[in-house]
């Protein structure tokens, strides 16, 4: 049974910024496999060191090794067509909490870029995440890019296909990181997993909570996603808000047959770690990435 003593769960939250503008189209998509790419720019507090950015790439590895989506660049700046084409954008500053833009920030092909650091969140949260926002100016074609980085269904929110956006790790001082060096092995430990809140939030900035094709699936507080229902057995309850499972709600960790909490629902018991279950990674499907079968974990 859960442990529900508040100074043992703690929540995790989600925070999004405002999106703009929509289309379709895009050109061809490269090669090159999807990549989640850090950028510490905004890590004001230094939360940061290269031990806890190893985490960061192993959660980050996770979904690499799965997602199969290929993602036009967004690439700014004067086009062929005489139009100037510009892309500002907008997300949660990790090391103070204010919306921040980045004017004509580069997003290469397959690859989302997140903004990363660490400040004091209040309670016991303990992280936050969610997938940025934008502005843009220039030639439709541009335009479209920027929309749905030629991912057809994310004109009529069947997919989902962002920049990036950003994720807050909780600072204070009571809160006792676990940064595991290796996070292919379990072993006890003490203190809230950085690399479970990791992938947490790497779900979120992928859309679970936050897309639009993952808010038109929930009908009366429930998910209806096709490829959740399939694992599930039938619909999934939603956390009020839809933001989550439902608290509690249980799977089986990906490519294994050991159950445990889903990494998707609101919280996580100090001391335990939480890997994706296969109900995380069907949300994943039914927000629209394309995820290979797991051979071994
Ligand atoms: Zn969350």
């Amino acid at each position: 049974m859960r442990n529900h003593h508040l100074d043992t769960l703690k929540p995790l939250k989600t925070t999004i910024a405002a999106c703009a503008l929509a289309v379709l189209i895009g050109g061809p998509g490269s090669a090159d496999a999807f990549s989640i790419s850090f950028d510490y720019r905004f890590d004001s507090n230094n939360f940061f060191d290269a031990a806890k950015k190893n985490v960061l790439d192993s959660a980050a590895a996770f979904f690499e090794s799965r997602i199969t989506d290929t993602l036009d660049a967004i690439q700014p700046g004067p086009s062929g067509s005489g139009f100037n084409n510009t892309f500002t954008a907008s997300f949660s500053n990790p090391g103070t909490g204010a919306t921040q833009d980045v004017v004509d920030l580069t997003v290469p092909a397959d690859t989302l870029i997140v903004f990363v650091g660490g400040r004091s969140l209040s309670g016991g949260t303990l992280g936050q995440g969610g997938p940025g926002g934008y502005s843009a100016g220039g030639s439709q074609a541009f335009l479209d890019t920027v929309t749905t980085r030629g991912q057809a269904g994310v004109s009529d929110d069947t997919d989902f296909a962002p920049w990036g956006g950003a994720i807050t790790f909780d600072n204070d001082s009571s809160t006792n990181w676990y940064v595991d060096d290796d996070t292919t092995t379990d072993e006890a430990f003490a203190g809230s997993d950085l690399y479970s809140v990791a992938l947490h939030e790497l779900g979120h900035v992928l859309g679970i909570g936050t897309a639009n094709s993952w808010n038109n699936k929930i009908v009366n507080n429930q998910f209806t996603g096709a490829a959740s229902t399939a694992v599930a057995g039938g619909n999934i309850p939603t956390q009020s808000g839809g933001g989550h499972w439902a608290e509690g709600t249980s799977s089986v960790i990906v490519g294994t047959n050991t159950a445990q909490e889903a990494a998707m629902d609101p919280t996580i018991t100090t001391g335990t770690r939480k890997r994706f279950t296969d109900l995380d990674v069907a949300g994943l499907q039914d927000i629209g990435w394309q995820v290979q079968a797991d051979s071994a974990q």
